[in-house]
């Protein structure tokens, strides 16, 4: 179930995202993902929900991409970073601290979509431009690779 409310927070996202070059649909290649460790998100059920759920929509066909951000910690006693192991209840190894602040492994954001924006005539909802045309006529499409700056909500 975390996977399929995360797979709607991604489409809202991008919902979004797809409203910033309106009236164009752009052409969405992959979605570049970061998914921390400690998300508890299984990166393949994530990925066979998201095709499940962009089937048939102006996203059929983008590929998600997940960059897997491990969990580190850092000591509060001596400032050091470590791998925290669920086994050692997430302690330092170091000073035997208890896990009070995590440097990464929380992430869940979109950080990047690789896309070209059809020019005016061929964006069409529910007709996208053949990708060989697309590719071949390099002045009317461009591909782009946005920082993407909307994380989904939680
Ligand atoms: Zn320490």
């Amino acid at each position: 179930m975390h996977e399929v409310d995360m797979t709607k927070c991604l489409l809202l996202s991008m919902t979004e995202w797809r409203q910033l070059h309106a009236p164009h649909t752009p052409r969405v290649n992959r979605v570049h993902l970061q998914v921390g460790a400690f998300t508890c998100v299984e990166p393949a059920q994530l990925v066979t929900t998201w095709l499940v759920a962009v089937r048939g929509s102006w996203l059929e066909g983008a590929e998600l991409v997940i960059e897997a951000v491990p969990l580190v910690g850092r000591c509060v006693r001596c400032n050091a970073t470590y791998s925290p192991d669920p086994e050692q209840a997430y302690r330092s190894p170091c000073c035997d601290q208890s896990m009070e602040e995590i440097v990464s492994g929380r992430e869940l954001r979109i950080r990047s979509v690789d896309y070209v924006l059809p020019d005016a005539i061929s964006s069409a909802a529910g007709s996208p431009a053949p990708t060989s045309q697309a590719s071949a006529s390099p002045r009317e499409t461009a591909p782009s690779h946005a920082p993407f700056a909307t994380a989904p909500a939680l």
